[in-house]
């Protein structure tokens, strides 16, 4: 019977979590809910120079918020906890006490100089750069030396000759020749772990069966597989390796700060939906095997395999992120738009949240639904409805108050005025006949100042429908107030 299958997302978060670390855990995420099996979430904050609290708390939310709910991890617990490494330093310890024991591994007292002219003489040699086995075989005197030089020993594992294979789910068969994997350090000086001696230990001790991760990891797998082997693991208890592709930039270089926006926290402000986020990033590398560019969460479970996963690099492209959130927020019902906007019209103080002022909004979204790709949009398209001290914007105020412009102005108001049924079709049809048969203007020009006028700028919502939500007594006080310019 095969195992129960176990995947984790084991992110070090010293920044916000970025598209590159989603798109992982949320093939890890869909990989264990198509199996069936566990989604396990693991904090490696043992470097707590650039691991803060606030990132892992952000970390923690960003995933809440997308959606990737965890069965084992932070908050929820779990029997292999706990889930951040800094809470885990005495398991590390006992490894790396172990396996000097076993002589895996011994200290290495070299120093960061004597390193850097190893290093320097390598690459004049033009040879593989690493660690020269210096420490390998000390004498108990050449230890006793360099404690009495008041030096420390790191604890470094030893690569034995020969080379490491083991089969990608993505890549296929994987071999490492060890002339290129040099014994590496596990522990610091001051006991502290590294990062290869966490993330073997935590993955066999917390029983995960599959490794789904970023392909940057790719050329640190044999390390960790001499860890399992010096725990004494059997082979077929390591976990299985999938080396996702990288993400790549609209430049085909590596996705980063440079060459487009990395961090979800910036979609998230922006106002993408965290399901058109899923759904894109879905899409960076995996095909549900047609066409289909909608794909659901739910879909995504059902669908996702490993083997639908391409190996080549995946190009990300804001325009269509951009086309399947606006499809996500035109699919959206009223009320679901109505919550997602509210906090952007209050964080950009264009509404305090009054209950008459969302009656307005919530008459408005419908205006607004089909134009806009993300929800940091609508404070500028609505604006209009609710600021109190009303101007046109400096570029447009030119439009309204040339001659021909006070024209349609003057015209307009006479044409409103005795409007009782103040709707955008009776609107509409008085200013058609006057501006547009009777004075014969192009509707471009006509509208044009009217829209000045009512909304203050050049672009606004559908006109004759921002004119009837704004109501006659504001549209008519701002035209006259156009018209006094
Ligand atoms: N903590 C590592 C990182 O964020 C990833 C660990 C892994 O997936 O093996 O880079």
């Amino acid at each position: 019977m095969s195992k129960k299958v176990k995947v984790r997302f084991a992110p070090s978060p010293t920044g916000d979590l970025h598209v590159g670390n989603i798109r992982t855990a949320l093939f890890d995420w869909a990989y264990a809910r198509h199996t069936g099996g566990t989604f396990l979430f693991r904090i490696e904050d043992t470097d707590t120079t650039r691991v803060t609290d606030e990132y892992i708390n952000a970390a923690i939310d960003t995933l809440k918020w997308l959606g990737l709910d965890w069965d084992e991890g932070p908050e929820v617990g779990g029997e292999n906890g706990p889930y951040l490494q800094s809470k885990r330093l005495e398991i590390y310890a006992h490894w790396a006490a172990k396996f000097i024991e076993q002589k895996d591994a011994y200290f290495c007292y070299c120093s960061p100089e004597e390193l850097e002219a190893v290093r320097e003489a390598q690459r004049a040699a033009n040879v593989a750069p690493g660690y020269n086995g210096h420490c390998r075989e000390l004498s108990s005197d050449q230890v006793s030396a360099f404690k009495s030089e008041g030096r420390a020993g790191v604890v470094r594992m030893r690569m034995p000759e020969g080379g490491t294979t083991f089969t990608d789910l993505i890549r296929g068969e994987m071999a490492f020749d060890h002339k290129f994997v040099p014994d590496f350090v596990l522990a610091r000086a001051d006991g502290s772990p590294l990062y290869t001696l966490a993330v073997a230990v935590d993955d066999i001790l917390m029983k995960v069966t599959h490794v789904l991760r970023g392909e940057d990891l790719l050329s640190s797998t044999p390390r960790q597989i001499r860890v399992y082997q010096a725990m004494g693991v059997a082979i077929e208890d390591y976990p299985v390796f999938a080396h996702l592709p990288f993400v790549m930039g609209a430049d085909n270089a590596k996705l980063s700060k440079r060459n487009g926006e990395v961090s979800i926290a910036w979609y998230r402000e922006k106002g993408f939906l965290p399901e058109a986020i899923c759904n894109y990033l879905a899409l960076l590398g995996w095909s549900p095997g047609d066409d289909r560019e909608n794909v659901t969460m739910k879909e995504l479970c059902e669908l996702f395999t490993v083997e639908k996963v391409n190996s080549s690099p995946a190009r990300f492209d804001m325009k269509k992120l951009e086309a399947i959130n606006g499809d996500k927020i035109r699919a959206l019902t009223i009320d679901e738009f109505l919550k997602w906007t509210l906090p952007f019209l209050i964080k950009a103080k264009v509404i305090t949240g009054t209950a008459e002022e969302i009656d307005l909004v919530k008459r408005a979204l419908p205006i607004i639904q089909e134009r806009i790709v993300m929800f940091s949009e609508v404070p500028a398209m609505l604006k209009f409805l609710f600021v109190k001290d009303f101007v046109i914007e400096a570029d447009s105020l030119a439009k309204v108050t040339d001659s021909a412009a006070k024209d349609v102005l003057k015209r307009s108001l006479k044409e409103l005025e005795p409007l009782v049924d103040w709707t955008h079709e009776t609107i509409e049809a008085a200013l058609r006949s006057s501006l547009i048969e009777d004075m014969g203007l192009k509707p471009r020009i006509a509208f044009g100042a009217v829209r000045i006028a009512t909304t203050g700028s050049t672009i606004s919502p559908p006109l004759f429908e921002s004119m009837e939500l704004l109501g006659k007594e504001a549209s008519l006080s701002r035209i006259s107030a156009a018209l006094a310019l």
